[in-house]
């Protein structure tokens, strides 16, 4: 194992089903998921990225990424009116406030319902490691997503400690990653 990556293991279950936004949040993630040998799956589902022609650059990336770690990767229905639905009424919320909680939840709950569906035990995800994001927030909607899955746990890491924030900027680089410079969806676009 490269020294500088943490030694972690999974609190439940054999397998880990990962929501991923993008290859540069998820770089380290997956990374150190690799080095301790923890059986992951890569779900990418996230129709709150607008345009679709942004949408296909993120998941190729990401996709292309994920192979090359050794992990397999699903590629879930691009359904941005859903996502639309999911938080209508929230569209001028600033980042961070109930449209995001909105969205999270929404991505989550098809994660659980994949994970459900699959036979995995815990599901967690990429969603909170930029400094962009609120960490809390992300979890929460997490903790009530899997209440709803009783034969499920979601795991709340925190991938920024033990150096992630570092280490994901630096994967960034080492494999050009294209880095976008909104979150995902139009409303982040426009602000
Ligand atoms: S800013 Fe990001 S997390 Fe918030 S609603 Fe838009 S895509 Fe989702």
């Amino acid at each position: 194992m490269t020294t500088e990556l943490p030694e972690i293991s999974l609190p439940v279950g054999e397998r880990l089903l990962l929501l991923s936004c993008c290859a540069p949040c998820s770089g380290d993630v997956i990374q150190t998921l690799a080095a301790n040998k923890i059986d992951t799956t890569v779900l990418f589902y996230n129709p709150n990225i607008h345009f679709e022609e942004e949408y296909q650059i993120r998941l190729e990336e990401n996709k292309k990424f994920t192979l090359e770690c050794g992990f397999d990767f699903v590629d879930l229905n691009y359904d941005p009116d859903n996502w639309f639905e999911a938080v209508k009424g929230f569209e001028n919320e600033p980042e961070k406030g109930e449209r995001c909680f909105r969205c999270f939840a929404m991505r989550l709950r098809k994660t659980a319902e994949y994970a459900q569906a699959n036979g995995f035990k815990i599901f967690a995800d990429t969603l909170g490691i930029s400094r962009w994001k609120d960490l809390k927030q992300v979890h929460s909607a997490g903790e009530m997503v899997a209440k709803d899955f009783p034969d499920l746990m979601y795991w709340p890491y925190n991938w920024r400690k033990k150096g992630g924030s570092m280490r994901m900027d630096k994967v960034s680089q080492e494999q050009n990653f294209y880095r976008q410079n909104y979150c995902g969806c139009i409303y982040s676009r426009r602000d």
